[in-house]
């Protein structure tokens, strides 16, 4: 398994999948005990969240319907993210740089 620290979101690839986790406190239901690496090459046992599984684009799916989020820049050069779906329409805001905007998405999802 590979591990990698983001800020206190990490991702962990599962069977060649990449997944968003959160560090968590205890345990709890779909809380999984992860093993992650610091920089300085410490080791430790967390508690994490799984929150999904990323996109090639490094996105989590939609809450709502599973779907990616489709990507467009606004009228004032933001960078969007946003689920259109039948249902609901969940977007985030606009951002100067689309890793703001991923950033700010999975946080979200
Ligand atoms: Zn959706």
């Amino acid at each position: 398994m590979e591990k990698r620290k983001l800020g206190e979101q990490l991702v962990i690839t599962v069977d060649k999948k990449k997944h968003l986790m959160k560090e968590v406190e205890g345990w709890e239901n779909h809380i999984r005990e992860v093993c992650i690496v610091n920089e300085s090459g410490e080791v430790r046992m967390v508690f994490a969240k799984d929150l999904g599984i990323l996109n090639e684009g490094g996105l989590l799916p939609c809450p709502f319907c599973g779907r990616y989020p489709e990507h467009r820049i606004d009228e004032f050069g933001g960078h969007q993210l946003f689920c259109d779906g039948e249902s609901h329409y969940c977007s985030v805001g606009s951002f100067k740089t689309e890793q703001e905007a991923i950033d700010e998405w999975n946080k979200r999802a």
